[in-house]
Parts: C-alpha cells; sequence; structure tokens
C-alpha cells in the first residue's frame, strides 16, 4: 500500500521563493496611471514597504526568505502532500491522485505564505499596524495570526454582509489581537460617504479596499496596507507550496501529468504550478505537464471575461492592471466560494493563459459540491467551497483517465479546511444551493462602460497588452 501522507522535515522547507517574471512567454505589461495614460504604479509607494515594492518589480528568479519568516513557517509548514487513496478506489479510476494541503495552518488556508512576509518586512521598515479588507475573513485571519507574530496591530475591514453573517472568523482575528470592523464604517470618508446615502448598505469587496486603503495612506507614519493576492510578491511567495509538493512527489518516484487548482486572484494555484512551470522552461521536466485552472460560472473572468486593462477595485483607487476582467463593477452572485468572487486575475495567468501554457475551466456549485461530498465522504476532509472547484476538476479528470485506461497523476491544491462553511454544506444538503452562470452580456456591458470612462483604453492596451501572440 502506498504512503497515503508524504511529510518533509523542518529542515526541508525551502530557502527562497520562486519569482516567474524572468521565465515568462513574454515581459509582463507594466500597471497603468489613467490619470497619465502612462505606465504608473499610483498610490502603491504610499502603502507597501520598500521590500515589498521591489519583490513586486523584481527580475530575480530566486528570492531568499528570510530565516525570522522561515521560523514562523515553520509552526506548520511543511504542509503535507496527502495521495488521495480512498478517492481513487471510489472512482475506479487508474489515475493517481495526490493533493497539497494548505488548511493545516493556523488560518485554515494558504493565506498565512504570504501575510507572514508581508508582516515581516513591514516590522522591518517600522510599520505598527497594517490594514487591509476581508470578504469571508480569510485574508483577514492570516492577517491578524501574522501581525500577531510580528508584533504589529491589524485593523480589517470585513463586509457587512459576512461580518454579520458569518461571525466565527471574526472573533477568529480577534482572538489574534486584530481589530475587525464592520464595512462600510464610519472611521474613513469613504465609508461615511456611503453610509450617509445608505445606512444599511451591506458592503463590497470594493467598498473594503477603499476604507483600507485610506485608513493606511491617512496614517501614512504608522500603517501600511496588505494585499492577499494578484499582486506579483503574493504569488511568488506562495511557491513555497510547489517547492515542497516537488520534493514530496521525488520521494515517491512521481511527477504530475496535470495540476489542478481554484482561481479567485490566483494565487494559491500560483503557488502550487510556478515550480513546475520553472522545470518546464529550465528544460528539467521529465514530462508535459498541463496546467488546469478552475473557477466558478459565476465568476468567469478567464473563461468569459476579456484581457484588459481594468482597475483592480471598485473604487477604482488601483492603478489599471493588465488581467482578464469582468469589469470592476461586477457584482458577484451569493456563491459560496466567497474567495473567488473576484472579477480579475493575477496579470501572470493571463499571459500564460495567452500564451496557451494553461487554461481554465468553469464550474457551477452544485457540480461542484457533489465532488466535495464525495470527497469528504472517502477522505474525510471537508474542503472549503474555492478548492472544491479544483476537487472538480481532478475528479473529471480521475474519470476521464478510467475511460482510457491511462494511469495519470494528477495534483491540485486543497487551499483551504471548510469548518467556517458549514452554512454553505447546510444549503447545499438540504438542496437549496442554486446553480449561478454569469451572462455574457453583462461582461460586454461593463465593457462598454470602461471604454466609456477610459475612450483611450484600447489604444494603451494595443500599445502594452497586445503584442503578437506567442
Ligand atoms: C482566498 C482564497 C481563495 C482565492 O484566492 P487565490 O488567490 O486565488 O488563491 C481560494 N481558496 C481559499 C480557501 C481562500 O482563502
Amino acid at each position: 500500500m502506498p504512503d497515503r501522507k508524504i511529510f518533509l522535515p523542518e529542515d526541508e522547507l525551502p530557502k527562497q521563493w520562486y519569482n516567474i517574471t524572468p521565465d515568462l512567454p513574454r515581459p509582463l505589461p507594466p500597471f497603468i496611471d489613467p490619470a497619465t495614460k502612462e505606465p504608473g504604479v499610483g498610490i502603491v509607494p504610499r502603502i507597501f514597504p520598500k521590500a515589498i515594492i521591489a519583490q513586486e518589480l523584481s527580475q530575480e528568479r530566486w528570492i531568499d526568505i528570510p530565516e525570522e519568516v522561515r521560523e514562523v513557517y515553520r509552526l506548520w509548514r511543511p504542509t503535507p502532500l496527502y495521495r488521495a487513496i480512498n478517492l481513487e478506489k471510489a472512482l475506479k479510476t487508474p489515475a493517481k491522485i495526490y493533493y497539497k494541503y494548505e488548511g493545516v495552518s493556523p488560518a485554515g488556508s494558504h493565506k498565512p505564505n504570504t501575510a507572514v512576509p508581508q508582516a515581516y518586512y513591514n516590522m522591518k521598515e517600522g510599520t505598527k499596524r497594517l490594514t487591509t479588507e476581508t470578504g469571508a475573513g480569510q485574508w483577514g485571519s492570516a492577517l491578524s495570526f501574522a501581525a500577531a507574530m510580528f508584533g504589529l496591530k491589524a485593523t480589517v475591514y470585513m463586509v457587512r454582509a459576512s461580518f454579520d453573517q458569518k461571525p466565527y472568523r471574526k472573533m477568529m482575528m480577534k482572538a489574534f489581537g486584530a481589530e475587525c470592523f464592520a464595512s462600510p464604517s464610519n472611521r474613513t470618508e469613504a465609508g461615511r460617504k456611503i453610509l450617509k446615502e445608505d445606512p444599511n448598505n451591506r458592503g463590497s469587496l470594493g467598498i473594503a479596499i477603499s476604507e483600507a486603503v485610506e485608513d493606511a495612506l491617512v496614517n501614512e507614519e504608522e500603517a501600511n496596507y496588505a494585499i492577499g493576492s494578484v499582486f506579483n510578491h503574493v504569488l511568488m511567495h506562495q511557491t513555497v507550496e510547489g517547492l515542497e509538493a516537488k520534493k514530496q512527489l521525488e520521494l515517491v518516484d512521481d511527477y504530475p501529468d496535470v495540476i489542478y487548482g481554484c482561481i479567485g486572484g490566483g494565487s494559491s494555484y500560483s503557488g502550487l504550478i510556478w515550480p513546475f512551470y520553472y522545470d518546464k522552461v529550465a528544460k528539467k521536466a521529465p514530462k508535459e505537464t498541463k496546467f488546469v485552472a478552475t473557477e466558478a460560472t459565476a465568476c468567469p473572468k478567464v473563461t468569459k471575461g476579456q484581457y484588459i486593462y481594468d482597475h483592480g477595485d471598485t473604487a477604482r483607487i488601483t492603478p489599471l492592471v493588465p488581467m482578464h476582467t469582468l469589469g470592476h463593477d461586477f457584482i458577484p452572485a451569493p456563491i459560496h466560494a466567497g474567495g473567488l468572487r473576484y472579477h480579475g486575475i493575477a496579470p501572470t495567468i493571463s499571459i500564460l493563459t495567452q500564451a496557451k501554457q494553461m487554461t481554465t475551466e468553469a464550474y457551477n456549485q452544485i457540480d461542484v459540491f457533489d465532488a466535495a461530498k464525495l470527497f469528504i465522504q472517502t477522505e474525510g476532509i471537508i474542503p472549503a467551497p474555492e478548492p472544491s472547484h479544483a476537487i472538480k476538476g481532478a475528479i473529471d479528470e480521475a474519470l476521464r483517465c478510467k475511460q482510457t485506461g491511462e494511469a495519470k497523476t494528477i495534483l491540485f491544491v486543497l487551499c483551504g479546511h471548510g469548518h467556517f462553511d458549514m452554512a454553505a454544506y447546510d444549503e447545499y444538503f438540504s438542496g437549496n444551493l442554486k446553480p449561478y452562470e454569469y451572462p455574457t452580456e453583462k461582461v460586454a456591458e461593463s465593457m462598454e462602460k470602461l471604454r466609456k470612462l477610459y475612450p483611450w483604453l484600447d489604444s494603451v492596451n494595443k500599445k502594452f497588452i497586445n503584442c503578437e501572440p506567442v
């Protein structure tokens, strides 16, 4: 019987992160400042520490992980790689299914992999307090934990709807010593303005970002802002996943034919695939590995969105980011995979997609929960709704293998547990869950609005994004 869990000793924890930038099929297009229509990063330097900005723009392939960060990582890393033997048996597939389990972290997901270095670099540069937004609370709890590890304060603006309906994540943040406010709040200009117009506003991620960024800008001397996904430095911090997984697979003399993960902003998935992509470009890969991302049909940014410059936030505070987007005015349907409801995606995912280095599949939440149910009842771990999209992808692949008789090696990232998502499971088990499909016309509407707002957008796109197809 093969091992069910493949562990690495603590001293095998990676000493460097891998940065994909120098190995991309084409250079990353710059951010654009809408005020000048030229490359520019806007407010970014005022709210991030210098070390983080340097990493964001770095062309270095390998970046040292500070010893103090590795020391905190050691609280839960290296994370286990599981072989899903029971699931394989239930599917009667000749395929081998492995998953990298990031739910063992203190916050229950992959997010502390970046929260910890972000808190560390802020502490080193004299920041006293970190601000951020959170939707359902995954990122807020990860940052609260990381801040506590380095003696920083944390202020989290949590979308009002989640603040009221999902109180346990809020309590978790408090347990880590952070303060958590329902957004819109009366603590910021942005929040007060919205509350004045609509005292019962339920909030949104865009509003919460505006509040967290304003707090960091107004209190520039003591506070900085931290981000949970999309930015390049965040994805790079997540590569500890893939670097460990590669070593773990080596221990059992295996290598993936295909790798699945879910994409909200793209950080957990990039963290797993980048090191395998590196093997490919360095011509060290023993196989032609396929990279398949999964998203929600309710938020199909890669499968239905456009690759264009758009704001990263609803309030249009961020510079324009070159990415697949549904439009920054996208209003997500109330699906349970809260982490997948972001309108855009990491720019590197867009580049890899356009260069045909990876593909994306979209699933509706009923099919996703069906997959999660089979996983729970075979493997015993209750997954968060987001990585259940990756489980769905892996199961479908294993079933195709059953048809063809191929003994493929399938790897996916189980980026978080679902212990705070039981209300979602309750809705699924009681048969009240609805499949949502975001209409293509809506994307076209948003794109039209975006072009009306910035009539010069297509020329900027042409100049910076629309290089020759690779
Ligand atoms: C935040 C989150 C996501 C989505 O973010 P990515 O940057 O795409 O990884 C997915 N799953 C979980 C459990 C999350 O907490």
